[in-house]
């Protein structure tokens, strides 16, 4: 029996979590060129240090799943540290170990849009902010050439460049949010204490690029304006599963405004903050993701919208005292709540 007076820490309050996947050119490079990235990547470089400006004014903890390559130095290094297995690549649709071959002299000054430790660095000397993983090299689970052995050794490598540069490695997003009960045990085997799950509705499921079709693309823009699939906050505490690591499902995209919508980008943010009005409210978590590079684009447009959520975060703070909490952060309250529970449960 669990003690009718026992709390859990964060009992009865609303979190808000927000992960980034801070990837820059390795999140597209399957099929868009590095030159063609190179004016994107320069203007998500001086938006990630607004981004943290903003995080903290509002006090913000947030989690940065970054990949594998942009902690490298350069090609030679990120190279040295590439998987021992790798999965195989279609041809025609670009191979990162390809790509560093055939330019092993770039380094983060010649290649701003593959190399960024000076940023990760950046990032992580910020309060509440945590470095997490986004595979080495942009590993896709559920696209062709896939296996379970090379997907692990992708994640080795990923851990062992973020050891390089002190960082232990607890939460992972994966990339396109592709992945399945095993890529989860092999992360939870590895240390990774924390994964990002998808929103709840079929349009979210995990899926290879070629299933999403454009229905669905439809669909998944629509519920950004409209509540087609209700606000997607979670219930808290997360149920911890043994030997899997904690998942921590998304609620929302923040997905930069199609020029065509822009007018109507009011109310993309609105179903935002009604949703985290919700979680306040009802004690529940609500979790926004998006990548750095979405703020590579009409920055200052962006940069607005999160101003008006970041505010909403801070006024649900100071009337439901909401919390804001990073994926580690939560992976951390959660299997505390969890042993303490089975503590109390054997009182
Ligand atoms: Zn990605």
């Amino acid at each position: 029996m669990i003690d009718a007076n026992y709390r859990m820490p964060y009992a009865g309050k609303g979190v808000f979590t927000i992960s980034l996947d801070f990837e820059l050119h390795w999140g597209v490079f399957d099929h868009t060129p590095v030159n063609k990235f190179s004016e994107r990547a320069k203007a998500t470089r001086l938006a990630i240090p607004e981004i943290l400006l903003r995080f903290e004014k509002h006090k913000i903890h947030a989690t940065w799943a970054t990949v594998g390559l942009l902690m490298a130095d350069n090609s030679a290094i990120a190279l040295k540290n590439s998987p021992s297995i790798n999965r195989s690549y279609q041809s025609g649709t670009g191979n990162p170990y390809d790509l560093l071959r055939s330019s092993p002299e770039l380094d983060e000054a010649s290649a701003p849009e593959w190399f960024a430790p000076s940023l990760v660095e950046k990032v992580a000397s910020v309060h509440g902010q945590e470095i997490g993983s986004h595979t080495y090299a942009h590993y896709c689970m559920l696209e062709s050439g896939t296996d379970t052995k090379s997907f692990e050794a992708d994640l080795k490598a990923a851990r062992s460049i973020a050891k390089t540069r002190g960082l232990n490695l607890k939460s992972l997003v994966f990339p396109r949010n592709q992945y399945n009960d095993e890529s989860a045990a092999i992360a939870w085997k590895l240390g990774f204490e924390a994964v990002r799950g998808n929103p709840e509705g079929w349009i979210y499921d995990p899926m290879a690029d070629k299933d999403i079709h454009v229905g669905v693309k439809l669909l998944r823009l629509l519920d950004d304006y409209l509540p087609v699939f209700g606000h997607n906050t979670h219930e808290l505490p997360l149920s911890v599963i043994k030997d899997q690591p904690l998942n921590i499902p998304a609620s929302k995209f923040l997905r930069p405004s199609p020029r065509a919508l822009k007018a109507f980008s009011q109310f993309s943010v609105r179903r935002i903050k009604e949703s985290m009005t919700f979680a306040a409210q009802h004690g529940r978590m609500y979790h926004l993701w998006w990548h750095p590079h979405n703020f590579g684009h009409d920055t200052k447009f962006q940069l607005e919208k999160l101003d008006q959520i970041l505010t909403h975060y801070n006024f649900l703070n100071q009337t439901y005292d909401m919390q804001s909490l990073n994926m580690g952060d939560l992976a951390t309250e959660s299997l505390k709540t969890q042993h303490e529970r089975v503590l109390a449960e054997a009182v």
